[in-house]
């Protein structure tokens, strides 16, 4: 299990993250997300073990991780990271990039195993090019691939999928998250995208002014969002009377109290998000259907 108690941490003398406490059992799914620049990659790092904290103590099960100034290794052999940076061996081929650690007394169960996670982050047509004639996205699969070659306990994924295109993401996150799952591997995910979180992660954390702000299931978090920035995190959403409603609790009707004008449509594939405007600010409302400007509409709160 991690146990993160109560630490604090700054760069400098001023702080970044305040008194966070959380724990995780091993095989959850845990998301962190934030606006940038709120701690995110700044948590998974200290969680690494890559920085001295200020304050408070972590433990992945009893063993204390240490920072630099106690532990001469920066980094444990049960604990991977995969950083936004990637650092991979840029001339030498994914293969081998990914089977790096993997013993050389072993060849075929290296081979093995490296296939293995080739197929986990789909690239296999890639196997025999060198890393450094590879995209982005390419990088990225190929260092998630690296940091599982070993089977860690836990994983910490810093926005995994960040660089990876649209047509490949939805495979790849089922791919890893269920590959992680079935191994039982505990992982945290620093991400800003709600689709590495919905339908993934057991619980999520958000980080906001330093301090973790809610810690809840992704579902609960979604249904009953406590602020503005956790509503933004899921989707486009109002604030009628003090409350937080998604454009799609919001139904345009033939008739009824709520009076608004149209100013644009946005098609956004399964829907129209229709932006109008409701007691002189912008309201977002999803519609099957686009509708002209400056027509005038009724909608209706659906809980
Ligand atoms: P996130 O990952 O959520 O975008 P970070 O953890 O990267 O946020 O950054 C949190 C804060 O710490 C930011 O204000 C950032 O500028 C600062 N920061 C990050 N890394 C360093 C560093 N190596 N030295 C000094 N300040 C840093
Ligand atoms: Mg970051």
């Amino acid at each position: 299990m991690l146990k993160v108690k109560n630490i604090s941490f700054g760069y400098s003398s001023s702080s970044i993250l305040e008194k966070l406490n959380f724990k995780l059992k091993r095989g959850e799914n845990l998301a962190i997300i934030g606006e940038s620049g709120s701690g995110k990659s700044t948590l998974l790092k200290l969680i690494y073990g890559e920085y001295d904290l200020n304050k408070g103590e972590i433990f992945w099960k009893d063993t204390k991780i240490l920072g630099p100034k106690f532990n001469l290794v920066i980094g444990y052999d049960f604990m991977k990271y995969v950083t936004q940076e990637f650092d991979l061996m840029p001339y030498t081929t994914v293969e081998e990039n990914i089977g790096k650690h993997l013993s050389r007394f072993f060849p075929e169960e290296k081979q093995k195993r490296t296939d293995e996670l080739i197929k986990v982050v789909e690239l296999q047509a890639f196997a025999k090019r060198k890393v450094k004639n590879l995209s982005g996205g390419q990088k990225q699969r190929v260092a998630i691939a690296r940091a599982l070659a070993k089977e860690p306990e836990i994983l910490l994924l810093d926005e995994p999928f960040s660089h990876i295109d649209n047509f490949k993401k939805q495979s790849l996150r089922r791919n890893v998250f269920n590959y992680l799952k079935q191994n039982n591997i505990t992982c945290l995910v620093a991400t800003h995208d709600k689709h590495d979180v919905l339908g993934f992660s057991d619980e999520m954390i958000v980080l906001h002014h330093k301090k973790i702000i809610a810690k809840d299931t992704p579902e609960n978090l979604y249904t009953h969002p406590k602020s503005p920035l956790i509503a933004s995190f899921f989707g486009e959403f109002n604030t009628i009377n003090g409350k937080l409603y998604y454009s799609n609790q919001l139904k345009i009707v033939a008739d009824s109290d709520y009076k608004a004008v149209v100013k644009q449509s946005y098609f956004n594939g399964k829907n129209w998000l229709i932006e109008t405007l409701f007691n002189g600010e912008s309201l977002f409302i999803e519609h099957p259907n686009s509708i002209f400007e400056n027509v005038e509409i009724y909608f209706e709160i659906q809980k």
